[in-house]
């Protein structure tokens, strides 16, 4: 072994990090503060609802590369489903219009010459705010971009609020127009939707956890590093409570926590800097005493987009129909029950028209989940204080979706930071790592 790497946080910039490197010349070990490994991106038996629920609802694209070789690497790949078609259906609450966006498989943009697979209403100049997303400087919001008219207001400001779950007039246009070079630039096929056919630890942790096993990585729950030790510019030592884990001098720290608890307990780290700006995601699980059964495209895709209300998609999983509201800081002093109730109503009218029974009346049991924190406001500023993979200490990387990835905080950019921080240790011992 050539040295031991500690990976701090067992989120999915962490685990992807112990993927890359476990099995080569490195002994590698996870410290995860919580009883279980994922992050903001795991599944829980919920007692209030008797099942087993993801903390938010993931929506994932085909053409996400760090995130198929990531679960290529761990043998999950076919964990993750959706519709053979990039299909998205679409609900306009204020006039009850549906329609589904049904992209052309290929790069060359066709199903914008088609009413039947465009966004209802859309004007074909509307599509300079396409590219304007992608020629955007960093300085730019995503309103700069957009032209007034249906294709904003029915698709691009929904996905650029769910895409960087920050409002349009503060969302970087950089950030967003990287997600657009690689989806809907590069055609249809790189747009399916996926989700874990059962959960996010089904599909991302349990068996990231299984391969390290075989691999040896050590993996360490119920772990809060508290410290961070200093000498002469390097880590010497991390502490975990009354442990102290000295490093050697052929050791590495990839340090892979959340934003402000990397700036807790980096403070004194030179040239250290973090997003400190976070926005919230509402999510709302109802349990209904039947399956719905679905019909049209809601049936092939299991979730729609909502335009006009407060919903922004909802997910059809068995009995649970899920719903998202991102950038939900701005519902922050709403009362929770009350946003529920609204959001129930919602639902109605989203799946009713396309279930082939209506859903009950009555409000059915639920549980509301509000990630205050869930990523860092995905701004202009905000963008400017990303750090890069290594620091001013030679032993000490970072990782996580809020590092300089250039995507916004997403599954696709945690995955992509692990691997960086891997490859780092690699270029630090002259290895090669894994093969692209
Ligand atoms: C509700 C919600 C919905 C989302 N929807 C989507 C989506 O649709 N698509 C998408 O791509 N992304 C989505 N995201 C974003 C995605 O979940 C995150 O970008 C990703 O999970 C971040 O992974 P991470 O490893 O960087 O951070 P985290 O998941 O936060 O992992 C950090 C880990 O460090 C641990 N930790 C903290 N402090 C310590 C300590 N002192 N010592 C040891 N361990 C510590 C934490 O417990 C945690 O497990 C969503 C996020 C939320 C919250």
């Amino acid at each position: 072994m050539s040295g031991h790497v500690h990976i701090v946080g067992g989120g999915l910039a962490g685990l992807s990090a112990a993927v890359e490197l476990a099995g080569g010349s490195e002994r590698v070990s996870v410290y995860e503060a919580g009883p279980a490994c994922g992050g903001r991106a795991r599944s829980y038996l919920d007692r209030q609802l008797g099942c087993r629920i993801d903390n938010g609802n993931h929506l994932l694209l085909s053409g996400n590369p760090a995130v198929y070789r990531y679960l290529g690497l761990i043998g999950a790949r076919e964990t993750l489903v959706g519709p053979k078609r990039p299909v998205f259906p679409f609900v306009d609450l204020a006039d009850r219009l549906r329609w589904t966006l049904d992209l052309s498989r290929g790069r060359v943009p066709l199903w914008v010459l088609s009413r039947r697979r465009r966004v209802p209403g859309m004007r074909l100049a509307e599509l300079r705010g396409l590219l304007a997303l992608m020629e955007a400087t960093p300085d730019m919001v995503v309103s700069d971009c957009l032209q007034p008219g249906s294709l904003a207001r029915r698709l691009l400001e929904p996905f650029a609020i769910s895409v960087l779950n920050t409002m349009p007039d503060t969302g970087s246009a950089a950030l967003l127009g990287a997600v657009v070079k690689e989806s809907l630039a590069r055609g249809g096929r790189n747009c399916l939707p996926r989700f874990p056919a059962v959960g996010l630890s089904e599909s991302f942790v349990d068996p990231a956890l299984d391969h390290l096993a075989v691999l040896k990585a050590e993996v360490r729950t119920g772990s809060r590093v508290s410290a961070v030790e200093m000498v002469d510019g390097s880590v010497a030592a991390l502490h975990l409570g009354n442990e102290r884990i000295a490093l050697g001098p052929e050791d590495t720290v990839i340090m892979a926590v959340p934003a402000p608890v990397a700036s807790g307990l980096l403070a004194d780290l030179p040239g250290f800097s973090a997003p400190d700006e976070f926005e919230s995601i509402l999510n709302v699980h109802f349990l209904l005493p039947q399956a719905p059964v679905l019909t049209g495209g809601l049936a092939l895709a299991r979730f729609i987009g909502v335009v006009g209300g407060i919903s922004e998609w909802v997910f059809a999983r068995d009995r649970i129909l899920s719903v998202t509201v991102s950038a939900a800081n701005r519902y922050a002093t709403r009362d929770l029950d009350e946003l529920a109730a609204i959001i129930w109503n919602e639902v109605r009218a989203a799946i009713d028209p396309a279930a082939t029974a209506p859903l009950p009346l009555a409000m059915p049991p639920l549980r509301i989940v509000r990630e205050k924190r869930a990523t860092f406001a995905a701004t202009v500023q905000q963008d400017r204080l990303r750090p890069g993979t290594r620091t001013m200490a030679p032993n000490l990387l970072l990782a996580g979706d809020w590092t300089a990835t250039g995507l916004p905080a997403t599954i696709e950019g945690a995955i992509r930071s692990g691997h960086a921080a891997a490859q780092a240790v690699h270029a630090r011992r002259g290895t090669s790592g894994r093969p692209k």
